[in-house]
């Protein structure tokens, strides 16, 4: 971990002067609430010497111990402190109460934070006159000695000026107000105000660095300047397209000060250069309307020295707020520049006809599933590439979590036919081409008291109303789409509450041969008991559960009970088949046969007497998944049931292929047996297929017995329906079981 870096570092080059001389060492109080902060620091300073005397290492675990230590003890160079304690913003706190109630404003102050993310803003830093930020990251041992040396060597300085200077105080205070002005402009600009207060004249001057074409070879009638800030009678040179500086007198301070790299103090005025460590060297010239010889030198140093490391501060704090501003893996901006944006946007009155929408990737956590991270990271790329090349300038597009990206821009483009022809051809990955399907929620911004962050809400809420339809779908934002979802949410959330307190609850549905009238098999079906007493339809909350992913646990605790329940019965010699109902989002989930194993080994059913009933669209999903997971099934000697047959289009051959044990004829077309005639066909026809491809034909909703008659003339082997029994609890169930046989 430590290079050639590391140490050289602690070649420090004033060790040496007085080695018999034992002087007091640097106080440095670290405050940090977590313990390996403490250690990790002592560690990496356990040798250190600044300024040729040793470091002393006070501890504190919050603030409260902080000031505690810092009234009793004297002398404290440098604190080191940590930025997120017992609040977010603890340490920033604590600063106001060292510069303020403590009245300590020698002692230099260098803030740690674990992310970016909790850059405290520019005023705070500049109004308590912090030396530095650094995030805990960035403080690699050679960069903590460096960072504490310029700290503590700062500290001295104001203790050795303290003692006589007058205002020096005020000096650093107003080097560190720059700071609160954003921008390299504003910030040198008030370098020259503030050096003109200092020298006790009006502002009059030209800050400015050398090009970057310019090296110390550059002859000097060659030098070109950038000219950064420039106050009073320069302003003008402001507005110069390049920076050559005509007045030969300014021209010549500025390039001596630039690569003697020091202060050029004149008669009248004075020219002040200005160290920064990114290579950002600065130098200022003022103009003071009267001799300057009683102004200390070592004063101006200091002052020089602050600036600098404001300038780097003011440099780090944009950084930091530029990460906290941009996606790193797509370089787009993040939500809280999009919000930022749009607010400024909505708040200028500039879009009428504006429209957000979210644009999600659909299955994107399936695909990562299979392909893995990398894979996914260039699906992002590659869909922020495709998106910014084909959007307009204007369009202000973000990335705003894992998947969802957002755009706003005018009604032309920012709707579904165009988002669409721009992601319509595959992405091109790894060498490889990814089809993009696309889930999108639209929002028409249109009331003006909202801002972005309300939107990017009801976009997401016309989202959600998008995907309870399926992938590929797109929804706008209504308030009926609120409410909608509302009632949603609150529905699963009851749900929830529902199944952790055992208010879901299995019935079984008895399922009867037509040609014997025997009892053979069941159906497990689910019932929920609502708060009020009242059932709440499958039908209902299925598809909740389903979009939520509950019906993952739902379904796997319906098969433990079904086989439960089951094991009883065969024990009570029911020799009877259990069928149970599984969704797609269950069937297709990675622990699906684990769940299958273990309900089957727990209850110690042969697998041959479970079946599962599959809807039609469950088959059609991505056959190559389902026909595995099928052959899975089969291997296991599990019987397949195909649901709610006729209302999908699976074609004949498919169906030939699946091979599954029992077509189960929906009840729409049982119910149109009596009456309607192509009701009658259909069923009829199920049935012959069925038949012809070797599989049990079950008819569903039997309500009446011509129904049953008809059904058992077609060649329909089994029956289910009221006509027999409705679902019943087990207790139930032993009843009408043993009635039966016995009656
Ligand atoms: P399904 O699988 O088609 O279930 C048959 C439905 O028909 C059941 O409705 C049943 O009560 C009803 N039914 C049975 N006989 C008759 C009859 O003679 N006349 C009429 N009108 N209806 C009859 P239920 O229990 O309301 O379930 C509705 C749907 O909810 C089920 O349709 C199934 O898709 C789903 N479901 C129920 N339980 C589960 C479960 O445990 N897991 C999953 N994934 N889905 C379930
Ligand atoms: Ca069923
Ligand atoms: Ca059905």
């Amino acid at each position: 971990m430590q290079g050639m870096d590391d140490d050289l570092a602690f070649l420090d080059e004033d060790s040496a002067q007085d080695p018999e001389h034992v002087r007091q060492p640097w106080r440095v109080l670290v405050v940090d609430d977590d313990e390996d902060v403490h250690q990790a620091t002592v560690f990496a300073l356990r040798d250190a010497r600044v300024l040729g005397r040793n470091l002393e290492f006070l501890h504190a675990y919050n603030s409260a111990e902080a000031l505690a230590i810092l009234r009793e003890t004297d002398n404290i160079a440098a604190i080191l402190l940590d930025v997120v304690m017992e609040t977010e913003d603890a340490g920033l706190r604590m600063v106001g109460q060292i510069r303020e109630s403590l009245g300590l404003h020698a002692v230099r102050i260098i803030l740690r934070t674990g992310q970016p993310g909790y850059a405290p803003d520019i005023e705070a830093i500049s109004r308590y006159d912090i030396n530095d930020y650094k995030t805990k990251a960035e403080l690699s041992r050679s960069k903590l000695y460096t960072t504490l040396t310029a700290a503590v060597r700062s500290y001295d300085q104001i203790v050795r000026l303290d003692a006589g200077k007058r205002g020096l105080e005020l000096i650093v205070d107003n080097a560190n107000r720059f700071m609160a002005e954003q921008g390299s402009a504003a910030f040198t600009q008030g370098v020259i105000e503030q050096l003109a207060a200092l020298i006790g004249t009006e502002p009059e001057g030209v800050v400015c660095s050398l090009a970057d074409e310019v090296t110390a070879a550059t002859p000097d009638d060659e030098v070109s300047f950038r000219v950064l800030a420039a106050v009073g009678r320069h302003q003008f040179m402001v507005r110069r397209p390049t920076g050559a500086i005509d007045n030969p007198h300014i021209r010549q301070n500025l390039i001596v000060a630039l690569r003697s790299r020091k202060n050029q103090i004149g008669r009248s005025d004075a020219t002040l250069f200005f160290a920064s460590r990114k290579g950002g060297d600065f130098a200022a010239f003022v103009e003071a309307k009267h001799p300057l010889g009683e102004i200390d030198a070592h004063l101006l140093e200091v002052f020089c020295a602050n600036v600098g490391i404001c300038a780097d501060n003011v440099e780090l704090v944009s950084r930091l707020r530029e990460t906290a501003y941009v996606d790193s893996l797509t370089g787009l901006p993040n939500r809280a520049a999009f919000i930022e944006a749009i607010d400024r946007h909505l708040a200028s009155g500039a879009c009428q006809q504006c429209v957000m929408a979210l644009i999600d990737i659909d299955q994107f956590s399936e695909t990562i599933d299979l392909l893995g991270y990398r894979y996914g990271d260039q699906m992002l790329i590659e869909m922020s590439r495709r998106l910014r090349g084909a959007l307009p300038e204007e369009v202000f597009l973000a990335r705003l979590s894992a998947d969802i990206f957002v755009v706003f821009g005018s009604e032309e483009t920012i709707n579904p036919a165009v988002l669409r022809e721009i992601l319509a051809d595959p992405l091109l990955i790894e060498g490889g081409t990814q089809d993009i399907s696309i889930s999108l929620g639209f929002v028409r911004p249109d009331e003006d008291e909202h801002g972005a962050a309300d939107f990017l809400r009801y976009a997401a809420i016309a989202l959600k109303r998008a995907k309870a339809d399926g992938v590929g779908r797109e929804a706008y934002y209504t308030p009926e789409v609120a409410v909608e979802t509302r009632e949603r949410v609150r529905l699963l959330q009851d749900l929830r509450e529902a199944f952790g307190r055992q208010h879901i609850f299995a019935v079984y549905q008895p399922q009867i041969d037509l040609e014997s009238g025997q009892t053979v098999g069941l159906e497990a079906l689910m019932r929920w008991r609502g708060q009020d007493g009242r059932f709440v339809p499958p039908d209902r909350f299925i598809p909740v559960a389903e979009q939520s992913g509950l019906i993952v646990s739902l379904g796997a605790w319906i098969l433990r009970s079904a086989l439960m329940t089951l094991a009883q019965l065969h024990a009570q010699g029911h020799r009877l088949r259990m069928a149970v109902n599984v969704s797609m989002i269950q069937f297709r989930h990675a622990d699906f046969l684990d769940t299958l194993d273990e309900a089957l080994a727990q209850s110690g059913i042969a697998p041959e007497w479970l079946e599962l009933e599959i809807t039609e669209s469950v088959a059609m999903f991505g056959q190559a998944d389902f026909e595995e997971r099928l052959a899975a099934l089969k291997a296991r000697g599990v019987l397949v049931a195909i649901d709610d047959f006729g209302t999908g289009f699976s074609s004949l051959s498919y169906l030939d292929r699946l091979a599954a044990d029992c077509l189960k004829i929906d009840r729409s077309f049982v119910n149109a047996l009596d009456s309607d005639k192509s009701g009658a066909r259909i069923a009829e026809m199920v049935v012959g297929l069925g038949r012809r491809l070797g599989m049990r034909v079950l008819a569903e909703g039997v309500e009446t017995e011509s129904q049953a008659e008809i059904l058992r003339q077609l060649g329909c082997h089994l029956a289910q329906g009221w006509l027999y029994a409705k679902g019943m609890e087990s207790a139930e169930l032993f009843d009408w079981l043993d009635q039966r046989q016995g009656g």
